[in-house]
């Protein structure tokens, strides 16, 4: 084949004509083959559009630096630790690009690939898409090459040299115009020792090829900085910064935040913080200030950004983690959980009646006084509607439906006059047994329920703190679970919501009947096994979301979205079972590390589950069932790693800014070790940013069967009764 210099295209045995080669446009745009096969010579000939977007622009500013020791798994961008929104580049491997860094460079002759698009930066001498199309040219490099290594008093070497040029002479011309010649020779190598600012200007190398053609370029030397840790008009004076402060050859030590004096000696006093120590610390309660960036560190007792808000009622201690232990409507101190007890109740918790050597009269007339004075406030409180939101007494259904529909018009018109009643048993046939767990707004006992039919084991949830907010989520689970149950009634298939047993709300102890789940919750459950890779395990445990997925399809039926799909929330029954329980309460949760406080515009401190959240969820408070999937997509990542807490971008802890960012960008949680590619693509799908392009809970219990099909013998598959 003729006419394609540069090997852009192919011949093959049967007279194809292959590209071979990137085409560009703007290098050729037509070609005129000649293909010789025997005495036979055909003429192609190949006109080239120029196509918009073809080909990549390599673009300096937004490059990202190589990842010398990377691998491919690797991100382009990852976040900096402190910052919200602040990226930190990290770079694909050599030869890779893309946000993956799983798509490879075709650059050529050592021509760098920008990160982002694959773009080739052709070294001087080459052309082309792939820079693989020989150009004259001619080139000045540098020794050292990074600017910022040439400073006042350093050797810097020149390098000219000429790229497929038959040289006949070539010159160089220095900043004071004079001008070197030399003859016949392609490279010339120059060095100019201890530089100084007189030595700035323009360096031109001139080449002069066999026909008279001209070929120049031009360096421009511009030293105007000390060497490292030297400052003044000589640079003759030293810096010695602390702190890894730089240091300008004018200003000195550029201090970084928190520091300051004149080697960035001294922390910023106390009470101020910042670059220069400028501004002033707002902590509240004894709080101590970071000096560098201002956050607080809240002393026992307080929380918020400024640490002005006490802990909320029923937590103390730092990071008001603490769970208060005072009884019979004490209040409880914030900062060491001290109980301030309401007559006539004493001791340390405020659970002891006064010792029986009271005068018993005595005791009768402030005990009876103070029922009076009780019954008058609150007949006052009632009549002015200031109790409407405390703990329902007489007409309990009106009440929580009125209380319902001021939180959720959907939930309360789900429920039906008489609903609530149905489900009411006696308190007198509860025998509460021993504390088996703590929940979001209550505490949960093991007890046993006298029926009819005999005695049945239950989960027996109360409400741990007698405020309007606990009694609030109390009622919210009851009535969804009322919901749920009612719209199956008859429905005799085995639901994976947990089961209703009964509620009881009319004696002071108020109380969710469940059913008992022996097997403790999943998270739990996956944390006892050792090896994901132990054989059939995965395939097992597989099972377990099978289940969740139904029991999403059942909420869909309902729309309902759960809002807190993880594998905390799914229990586990005797018969292996696996049940979504703990519905709606995220709200109500202080300082656990799965929830996290934000400080959304408009929305006071609030603790949501933040790793489990879909993007939208986050960023508009949007709770769907498809959030509900892509909660489901990080319950399967937890089972795929044997509960593990799920990590982004090699952080645990993240900030809301920071959470929306890693999402904005992309980023998801990465695959676990062992874990089947089917699977991971399945998760993948689960985290989709439009949440209609998300599966649905029917498509991934589909999805979930064949993979179960894959992993399992046959005979395991065909043993098992579908739940
Ligand atoms: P919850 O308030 O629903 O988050 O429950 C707190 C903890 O109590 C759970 O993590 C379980 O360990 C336990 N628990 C709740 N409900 C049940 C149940 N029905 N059967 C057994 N354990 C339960």
């Amino acid at each position: 084949m003729e006419g394609d210099p540069y090997g852009r295209f192919n011949v093959t045995k049967n007279c194809t004509i292959v590209v071979a080669n990137p085409l560009d446009w703007s290098v050729q745009s037509a070609y005129l083959l000649t293909i010789r096969s025997g005495v036979h010579n055909t003429r192609v000939k190949v006109e080239l559009s120029d196509v918009e977007g073809y080909p990549p622009v390599y673009n300096e500013t937004c490059e990202t630096p190589v990842n010398p020791d990377g691998q491919t798994g690797d991100l382009l961008y990852s976040l900096t630790t402190s910052g919200e929104f602040v990226t930190t580049t990290v770079g694909c491997p050599v030869g890779k690009y893309g946000f993956l860094c799983h798509k490879t460079c075709i650059c050529k002759n050592g021509a760098r690939c920008h990160g982002f698009n694959g773009a080739c930066k052709c070294p001087p001498g080459w052309k082309g898409v792939a820079c693989d199309i020989p150009k004259q040219d001619v080139s000045i490099t540098t020794t050292p090459g990074d600017l910022r290594d040439i400073y006042i008093s350093a050797n810097i070497m020149f390098h000219c040299k000429a790229h497929h040029v038959d040289v006949r002479s070539m010159s160089v011309t220095f900043p004071n115009a004079t001008k070197n010649v030399h003859f016949h020779v392609n490279e010339i190598y120059f060095v100019v020792p201890n530089i100084q600012p007189t030595n700035s200007g323009p360096y031109t190398c001139q080449v002069r090829d066999t026909r008279g053609n001209t070929l120049n370029t031009t360096f421009v030397l511009n030293v105007t900085n000390c060497a490292p840790d030297t400052k003044g008009a000589r640079c003759d004076e030293v810096c010695g910064c602390l702190q890894g402060a730089s240091c300008d050859r004018w200003a000195g030590c550029v201090c970084p935040p928190g520091w300051t004096g004149t080697r960035c000696q001294t922390k910023c006093s106390l009470g101020t913080y910042g670059k220069n120590c400028a501004r002033n610390c707002s902590c509240l309660n004894g709080a101590s200030c970071s000096p560098s960036d201002g956050k607080c560190d809240c002393t026992d007792g307080w929380y918020g950004k400024d640490c002005s808000k006490p802990c909320p009622n029923g937590r103390f201690g730092l990071l008001c983690q603490q769970v208060c232990a005072c009884k019979n409507n004490a209040t409880c101190n914030n900062v060491d959980g001290s109980c301030a007890c309401v007559t006539p109740w004493t001791g340390r918790n405020c659970d002891q009646l006064p010792s029986t050597d009271q005068p018993l009269l005595e005791s009768l007339v402030s005990l009876g006084s103070l029922i009076v004075l009780v019954a008058i406030v609150m007949t006052i409180l009632y009549k002015k509607g200031i109790l409407a939101c405390s703990a329902p007494d007489t007409g309990e259904e009106d009440k929580i439906l009125f209380e319902l529909r001021r939180m959720e018009q959907d939930l309360a018109q789900s429920l039906q006059p008489g609903w609530l009643g149905r489900w009411e048993k006696k308190i007198k046939h509860l025998t509460p047994g021993p504390l088996i767990g703590e929940g979001m707004f209550g505490l949960v006992r093991k007890g046993k329920l006298h029926t009819t039919e005999g005695e049945l084991a239950v989960a027996a949830k109360t409400v741990r703190v007698e405020d309007s907010q606990s009694y609030r989520d109390f009622y919210r689970e009851a009535a969804i679970l009322v919901a749920v149950h009612q719209q199956r009634d008859g429905d005799c298939r085995e639901s994976n919501i947990v089961r209703l047993v009964g509620l009881i709300t009319k004696s002071a102890e108020k109380y969710i009947l469940l059913e008992y789940a022996s097997k403790g919750d999943l998270l739990g459950l996956l944390r006892r096994f050792v090896n994901i890779n132990e054989k059939d395990l995965l395939g097992n445990i597989l099972g377990y979301a099978v289940h969740i997925a139904r029991a999403l399809q059942e909420l869909g039926r309902l729309r309902i979205a759960h809002r807190d799909v993880a594998a905390r929330n799914v229990l586990i029954t005797a018969d292996d079972v696996a049940k979504l329980a703990d519905f709606g309460l995220a709200r109500d949760v202080y300082a656990t590390t799965q929830y996290v406080r934000c400080n959304r515009p408009g929305v006071d401190d609030e603790l949501l589950p933040l790793k489990w959240m879909a993007l939208e969820s986050i960023e508009t408070d949007e709770y769907t069932c498809q959030s509900d999937v892509w909660s489901f997509g990080v319950l399967l990542w937890e089972i795929a790693t044997l509960g593990k807490d799920p990590c982004y971008d090699g952080r645990m802890q993240l900030s809301f800014l920071q959470m929306v960012g890693i999402l904005r960008q992309g980023i998801r949680l990465e695959r676990p070790p062992g874990c089947p590619e089917d699977l991971y693509r399945l998760m993948r799908s689960c985290w989709l940013d439009v949440p209609d392009t998300r599966p649905t809970p029917e498509g991934i219990e589909e999805r979930l069967l064949q993979l179960r099909r894959a992993l399992l013998p046959h005979d395991v598959i065909a043993m098992e009764t579908v739940v």
